[in-house]
């Protein structure tokens, strides 16, 4: 089966070391930041609650959520969802993602044009992933190239879907930083470090993944010209 082919591998394994790479340095920022006390002592749903007062984001609810760093904000429900490690301790780390969540939750206030694009791109990313593998495989085996070049394009949504998630993800932090200093929730050099070395290590996960989805492509691209030959 040429899916596991040495070519794949040529194109999959910088991805994966990447993606490892970028996952170990979230968890040391956050293992280190979620140990120092922000000096407001707020835990992260105080914070998020300050910056929805201070945000007027009337509507917005604050709830907990299973798991390590699966902190993430739902337009479905206008509902952060902390994680327990944020959600009820009193760090530099925990502020930070709140405030980073409720930086999705303004994003989606103003109908950030970036989150609606995104938002736009899910059910085609949900079925393309599968649809574009399948019309790839069929198109090679066919011998019918044009279809296979077909599910590239369908496949590419993947990669613009990766690429429309950094302005999210980078605009939401940048929000975060400004709102932290603005309200005083944050206010030493050394808690600002800290927001910033979890803040900018969560980013570089999403440059990960853009990464990983553009060499998926490029080695479907590889074999699809390739067959041509
Ligand atoms: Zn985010």
């Amino acid at each position: 089966m040429f899916f596991f082919s040495s070519t794949y591998l040529i194109y999959m394994i910088p991805a994966f070391l990447l993606m490892a790479l970028s996952s170990w340095y979230v968890k040391s920022a956050y293992n280190k930041w979620s140990r120092v006390a922000s000096q407001s002592r707020l835990t992260g749903t105080q914070a998020a609650q300050q910056l929805i007062n201070a945000g007027n984001l009337y509507g917005v609810q604050v709830q907990g959520t299973a798991g390590n760093l699966t902190d993430h904000y739902d337009p479905r429900d206008k509902t952060l969802y902390l994680s327990q490690g944020v959600a009820s301790v009193a760090s530099v780390a925990s502020v930070a993602i709140a405030a980073h969540e409720l930086g999705h939750a303004m994003q989606d206030a103003e109908g950030y044009f970036p989150l609606r694009f995104r938002a736009a791109l899910v059910p085609i990313v949900n079925i393309g992933s599968n649809l574009g593998w399948i019309l790839i495989m069929i198109g090679l085996f066919l011998r019918f190239t044009q279809l296979a070049w077909l599910g590239i394009l369908v496949f590419a949504g993947g990669a613009v879907f990766a690429l429309a998630t950094l302005p999210v993800e980078f605009n939401a932090s940048a929000r975060a930083k400004h709102l932290l200093v603005q309200t005083g929730i944050i206010q030493t050099s050394e808690e600002q470090r800290g927001v910033n070395a979890v803040l900018n290590a969560a980013a570089l996960t999403y440059v990960a993944g853009l990464v990983t989805a553009v060499l998926q492509l490029l080695y479907y691209v590889s074999l699809v010209s390739g067959r041509r030959r």
